[in-house]
């Protein structure tokens, strides 16, 4: 779609919802996070995680997604009121923008619905259309911005050695106790047993389906939605999945790739997206990202988009955060490489860059403003090879404009904070302690910011 489609789609929603009440949005029914090892689920991912009731969803699985909060949610939608959760859109809403919520709501997936979702507002059975789960905390990595809920190789660190010294500490085993404790696969769970007696009917209706983690490559549930696809094709089906492309063993590639290729050359799905998280170049990205061999990610990208000719792509999600900056040029420059070798009739390669915004001492806000005509000049490169003449070899327009919207935000909200500063070192400097790293040796273009965050 393109992004005047988008745009269109969404003014033409704005008045579709303007039918119901000022405040309408179909992501409340149609989109659904679903956190299975801590129970907690969103709409879309604007709103704060709540809780799903476990000895409800015995009975009714779908209250994995209809759960009390959200259907309170919609009541308050259909009066015109506006739930507190989604206070993202309407700030955007009242400074004139449009938001989320018509864009949401404009696409395909939430508006095909719109008639039904009318005459039947308030059903606790629901079935939305867009789908995210993740099934298990299990991950060999321990990225520098997550923490136990999403990492075990994370909460492994922290039973060993301890909160982070920074103020307030940070990722303190004991924050993760008790509701907040992600349920280990080896333990019975609740959620994903309703997930499994939800999931013939919840299919059915699916036009895209993702799957985040921790690793989906070390997690069984990975396998078996794959050999459900694999026995039960659905041709308008958009499987995503977000991997960190190094798994901890050569057995689990193997079974993985050959499953997506048997998924994609079979004609399974309409398309299947594969996610690869990667934030920064080769031993900067290995710093931010904890566990990663930045040339095995990159061998293994390049046998998927190999040995999987067709109905894939791959996109970079690249989280942006301070450390991203001195290391972007060239990861850039592997993406416009890539996308000469392996677009020829679509584009197979693509790239986001959201701004990382927690924890607070790794924004981009941070750096000093001499940081920013390092961005300036990602843009220009960005734009000397643009224009769509060239094909499919250059950077989107669309790609451009995220890039200068993160600066444009970076201006607005530049933090000389000095507890920030002083979070940042005390955090890395921990990070080198416990993890054998030299920042400095990874970073030593950053040794001013580095010092000035020392004697903050
Ligand atoms: S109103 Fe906005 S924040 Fe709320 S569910 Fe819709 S898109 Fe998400």
């Amino acid at each position: 779609m393109s992004t005047s489609d988008y745009k269109s789609d969404a003014l033409k929603a704005k008045d579709k919802l303007q039918e119901v009440s000022p405040t309408m949005c179909l992501a409340k029914w149609n989109q659904t996070s679903l956190h299975l090892p801590t129970g907690l689920t969103n709409s879309c991912y604007h709103p704060p995680l709540h809780e799903i009731d476990a000895d409800q969803v015995k009975s009714n699985p779908a209250a994995l997604h209809n759960t009390a909060e959200k259907l309170d949610q919609r009541s308050k939608m259909l009066k015109g009121e506006r739930p507190g959760g989604c206070s993202y859109c309407w700030k955007l809403e009242d400074t004139g923008e449009m938001s989320d919520r018509h864009y949401r709501s404009g696409e395909p997936w939430a508006m095909q619905d719109f008639e039904q979702i009318r005459k039947n507002p308030m059903s606790t059975s629901w079935t939305p259309r867009y789908v995210e789960v993740n099934f298990n905390n299990a991950c060999n990595f321990k990225c520098s911005y997550c923490s136990p809920q999403f990492s075990t190789t994370w909460a492994k660190e922290v039973d060993r050695y301890g909160e982070y010294p920074t103020t307030p500490p940070h990722n303190a085993p004991e924050h993760f106790q008790g509701r907040r404790r992600p349920i280990p696969n080896r333990e019975e769970n609740p959620y994903v047993t309703a997930f499994w007696k939800w999931w013939p009917t919840l299919y059915k209706n699916l036009k895209h389906f993702r799957m985040t983690g921790g690793e989906p490559m070390m997690d069984v549930n990975t396998y078996k939605v794959f050999q459900y696809i694999i026995d039960n094709p659905k041709d308008d089906l958009h499987l995503n999945v977000t991997s960190n492309m190094c798994p901890p063993d050569k057995k689990l590639k193997e079974k993985y790739f050959n499953m997506a290729q048997e998924i994609c050359m079979q004609e399974k799905v309409e398309h299947m997206m594969q996610f690869v998280s990667v934030d920064a170049f080769g031993k900067r990205a290995e710093y931010i990202r904890d566990g990663l061999d930045f040339t095995y990610m990159m061998d293994n990208v390049e046998e998927f988009l190999d040995r999987i000719p067709g109905r894939n792509s791959i996109t970079f999600i690249c989280t942006y955060n301070n450390l991203s900056i001195t290391s972007m040029d060239k990861l850039l420059e592997k993406i416009l490489e890539l996308r000469t070798k392996y677009s020829k009739t679509y584009q197979r390669v693509w790239f986001d860059v959201p701004l990382l915004r927690q924890p607070a001492w790794q924004q981009i806000t941070m750096l000093p403003e001499s940081y920013q005509s390092i961005h300036e000049d990602n843009i220009k490169y960005m734009q000397a090879n643009s224009g769509e003449s060239n094909g499919l070899h250059i950077f989107k327009d669309f790609e451009i404009q995220k890039m200068q919207r993160n600066l444009a935000y970076w201006r607005e909200n530049a933090d000389a904070s000095t507890q920030n500063k002083k979070n940042f070192y005390a955090f890395f400097n921990e990070h080198d302690r416990r993890r054998l790293t030299r920042f400095l040796n990874t970073f030593p273009e950053m040794e001013e910011f580095w010092k000035e965050c020392m004697n903050a």
